[in-house]
Parts: structure tokens; sequence; C-alpha cells
């Protein structure tokens, strides 16, 4: 189902070059100029956004162990308006951010600045948020204080808010950070102060890096919002294969073979990168924690610096926990890389989602690491799932709107899952074929991550394009016929249907009864060739 990482990941904006490589960034280095003429006018080096400075200070028990976080944010007044502070308070039955966020304070050079706390739908992007409003606007540097609850994992609560148990404390900032409502990008700083009080084989960890000294990243305040922070005693795996690191780190007790899902991870997210040409050496982080209510569930999000799940403790390792992790990654691509959103402000999910389905499944089918029989059963699974919901025919903006009622969930938020992935291989197989096999979706997908490096940002920090560029895209291989294709099907909700041949030569349709679509094992066709590319037959 999809999470709130999820939610939030269709939610929000450029990345600045340090975000868009993911993990830990140095502060903007000025560039070496040369020494100026005399009387010429000395070019000034680039500014560096001004700063946030953001303390994390674990909250720890006679025991030593860590049952709640306390937060201080502090900053330079950014307006002549009263200052607003936020964060997402969805309605999702676990405890609002009211009863979350405890003892908030805000002061400034002038001592106390009263406030008053409200809630509802952000005027800016309609998401459901707690807002912390100033009663004057902020003279000299400004603080806000606070502590964030926890709740324990053997309770219910939010997935991703902060929980805590023997394995540690922990979350995505979404659930615990209150951050001032700024757009721009700034320079964030985090720092963890942790107090003698707490056990020493606690480790501080967060997708910004190991350790507790200060992580410098330039983004809008809402790229930290997906961004996990743990101080636990995790399992750590990291994998260092040429330009590719990244580091997993497992909380809790797990079920299956966390060692080998690492491993699993690593080969995947390199065989991601190889199909999009990135060989970005920044480190990749990866969390993952138990928690008993999820049972045999896993869910996840991913975000600008790695990603984030919760599982179950009978979470087993298989083909849905290996599609998990591929989809997770994917992410890093397709909704953080490349967002888009159309001409009604409406954002492309079918795109963020459904081409990361599309993609984490053929990517890993190519490399060899996904087996056909799994990769036909997810095909078929998706093609059902969409021709037999009652909600197939759903437009973007009904499938938003009810996700931003929080009613989304089971019900019309997997249409754009489906649609888009269906769709990704339809305009594959048409483009291929258009080209005589000299182009492909990889290539024109390419070619958008490289307009998105200079798109703007949205609020999350991703980059954003609009629709308009995908569908000139689709004009320039297909022509007209394509565009009124990609109009049917995204635009007006018709199916996407691929051709026998769009998932390469082991797979194939056929129609028992009409309109009832199956799809099949081509038999003689031996395994190793299934990541071939498809052929008109
Ligand atoms: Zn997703």
């Amino acid at each position: 189902m999809p999470s709130l990482l999820e939610r939030a990941l269709r939610s929000t904006a450029p990345l600045g070059p340090c975000l868009a490589s993911l993990g830990a960034c140095a502060a903007p280095v000025p560039p070496t100029v040369a020494q100026p003429t005399p009387h010429a006018p000395e070019p000034a080096p680039p500014a560096a956004p001004p700063p946030i400075d953001f303390v994390l200070s674990p909250v720890c028990g006679a025991d030593g162990e860590p049952t709640a976080l306390d937060v201080q944010v502090s900053l330079e007044p950014w307006s002549a308006e009263p200052p607003v502070f936020r964060i997402a308070d969805p309605e999702n039955g676990t405890p609002p951010a009211r009863e979350r966020v405890l003892g908030l304070a805000l002061s400034d050079a002038a001592g106390e600045l009263p406030y008053a706390v409200t809630e509802g739908p952000d005027p800016a992007d309609q998401e459901r948020r707690l807002f912390v409003k100033g009663a004057r606007p902020a003279e000299g540097r400004l603080t806000l204080r606070y502590r964030a609850r926890s709740i324990a994992t053997s309770d219910k609560g939010a997935p991703f808010g902060l929980r805590h148990d023997e394995h540690g404390l922990g979350g995505t900032a979404d659930g615990f950070l209150v951050a001032p409502s700024i757009a721009a990008e700034r320079t964030l700083r985090v720092r963890w102060a942790i107090a003698a009080s707490c056990q020493p084989d606690l480790e501080p960890l967060s997708a910004l890096g190991p350790g507790p000294s200060p992580a410098v990243l330039v983004a809008p305040p809402d790229a930290l919002r997906q961004a996990g922070f743990f101080l636990a005693r995790p399992e750590l795996v990291t994998v260092d294969a040429g330009n590719l690191h990244i580091a997993f780190a497992f909380i809790g007790r797990f079920a299956f073979d966390t060692r080998a899902a690492a491993r699993y991870a690593a080969a995947v997210l390199g065989a991601e990168r190889a199909a999009f040409g990135d060989d970005d050496p920044t480190p990749f982080y990866a969390f993952m924690r138990v928690l008993p209510e999820l049972t045999t569930r896993v869910t996840g999000g991913g975000n600008a610096y790695g990603y984030t799940s919760v599982a179950g403790p009978e979470a087993v390792w298989d083909a849905r926990m290996r599609d998990h992790l591929a989809h997770e990654l994917l992410h890093h691509w397709v909704g953080v890389r490349l967002w888009l959103r159309d001409a009604d402000g409406v954002s492309g999910y079918w795109l963020s989602e459904g081409f990361t389905v599309h993609y984490s499944r053929v990517v890993p089918l190519r490399a060899g690491l996904l087996p056909p029989a799994e990769f036909l059963q997810q095909l078929d699974r998706t093609w059902r799932s969409l021709h037999e919901s009652p909600h197939r025919g759903a437009s973007n903006r009904a499938i938003e709107d009810a996700l931003d009622r929080g009613i989304g969930d089971p019900v019309i938020g997997r249409i754009p899952y489906w649609r888009g992935a269906l769709y990704a291989a339809e305009l594959d197989a048409a483009i291929r074929q258009a080209s005589a096999g000299k182009r492909s979706l990889d290539v024109v997908m390419r070619e958008l991550f490289h307009l998105a490096r200079t798109a703007p940002r949205n609020s999350a920090g991703y980059a954003e394009l609009p629709e308009s560029a995908f569908r000139d895209r689709v004009a320039a291989e297909l022509g007209p016929a394509g565009v009124e294709r990609f109009d049917a099907v995204i635009r007006r909700g018709e199916p996407p249907s691929p051709p026998g041949h769009a998932f390469g030569p082991c797979f194939d349709r056929r129609e028992p009864t009409p309109g009832a679509v199956e799809w099949f094992r081509v038999e003689g066709v031996p395994d190793e060739r299934c990541g071939e590319p498809g052929v008109a037959r």
C-alpha cells in the first residue's frame, strides 16, 4: 500500500546538485577566483543560502534507553511577517501532531515569542499540517524548542513516525520535525547532541550520514521530511563496488537474512544506475526497521538521500520483499530526480509511481536478478489489478483529491501504479517499433533526467517538469498518434495495452475470450534471453 513516505514522495522540488547526488553534502565551496586586476570590481563568490540549525537531543530514561527526542530549530528571521513553522498532520488514525509535539517554546532576541497552533490543509499544497504561527514578527535570531514524543514499537503508531524499542529510537523527520515554512533552498545543518545519560553503544545515524557531527545539506527544509534519523543499535551492512556505495542499516530482529537482502539491494541499485547512466559516487543510505504491527508486511518510501522502510517481524525474503527494495531504490530517479505536474497542478503519479513499478521490474529482469516466473506473476497481477478495479478510469485529479483526503490508500491510490506501469511498457514498445530498435523509453527517460537537472524544485526538493515536457517527447518519438494515445491513457484514463512483445522474447499475451487478456511465458525461449528487448512478432 502507499505509505506515508509514498504520500510525501508525491507531494512536494530542484534538488540542488548536492541533494540530487544523495547523502551527506558538504557546504558549498566558493569557486576559486583569479586575482582581480587593479580597479576591476572583485567578483563576489556565490553566497551560501542562509543556514537553519537543527539539533536533535535524544531523551534517555534511567536505563539509558531513548524514549523521546528534544528538538531545537534556530535561524535568522526570513520574513517581515510573523514566522510560521509546520509539521505534517495526516489523519491516519495515529496520534495527531498536536499530541506528538509537546512543550513548544518560541523565542527570539526580544524574549518569548507568543504563538498560536492551528491545524488544517496547507494553502500551498492542500496537505494537512499543524502550524505554529508567531504572534509578531521575529526580532533577531529565532529559536523553536519542543519535545517530540516517541511511541513504543509495541504500541500503535505511525509506521514512519518516531518509535522506540530495545534496538533504539528513530523515524523519518516527517514524524517529528517542526520546520520553518520556507520553500526556498537553505543550508540545513543537522547535529546530534547525545546526553551522557544515553547508553554509549547507541549510534546516531541518518540519511544524511553517520555520526553526531553536523550534516550539511543545501535544500528546502521540506527535503528533510523523508529522511530517516535514528539513535540505534543497527546491523550495518555496507557494499562498495566501484562508484557504488550503499550503507544499509537494519534495526530490529528480522525473519530473513539481512546481509543477503543488502547484497540484493546493492545489485539492484547497480543495475538501476546502469540503466539510467548514473555513476554518482555519493553514498546511498537505506534504513529498515522492524515494527510488530506490520506482521508479515513491508512498506517504505524513497527520498533524496536513500530510503526508509518498515517491516513486520514475520516478513520473509520473498518476491514482494525483492519488489519492495527495487521499487524504493528506483524512486531515487523516478520521483526524486524527475517529478511531473500538469497544467492544472495535478501531480504525475502515473509517472512517479507507475514508471517506478515498470522499471523496478524490467531492470532487475534484464540484469538477471529477477526470475522470469516472478516477473510474469508481477505483470499478471498489475494487469488484473487495473482491469478489474472499479476505479480504472479515474482521472488523475480524482486520484489526487482522494489521496489529499486521506482515503486513497487501498481504494483509488493504486491506479497510477498500474496504469503508469502498463503505459510505460506500451510506450517503450511503440518507441522501439517506430525507431526500428534505435530508440527506447530508456533513452527518453535519460533525456528527461538531463532536462530535469536544471528544472525548478518543488517544495519537497524534487526536480519538477511540466507534464507537457513529457508529452512533447512523446510527440517527437511517435507523432500525433502517440500524443493521442498519451491523452487517451494519461489524461482520460483509458486502459493502457502493451503489445505481446513489450516485455521481451520470453513473454506474450493472448485473449482466451474476447477482452480477457492473459500474459504467459513463451515456451522454448531460455531464461537467459528474457532480458532482451522485445521485437514486434
Ligand atoms: Zn513508490
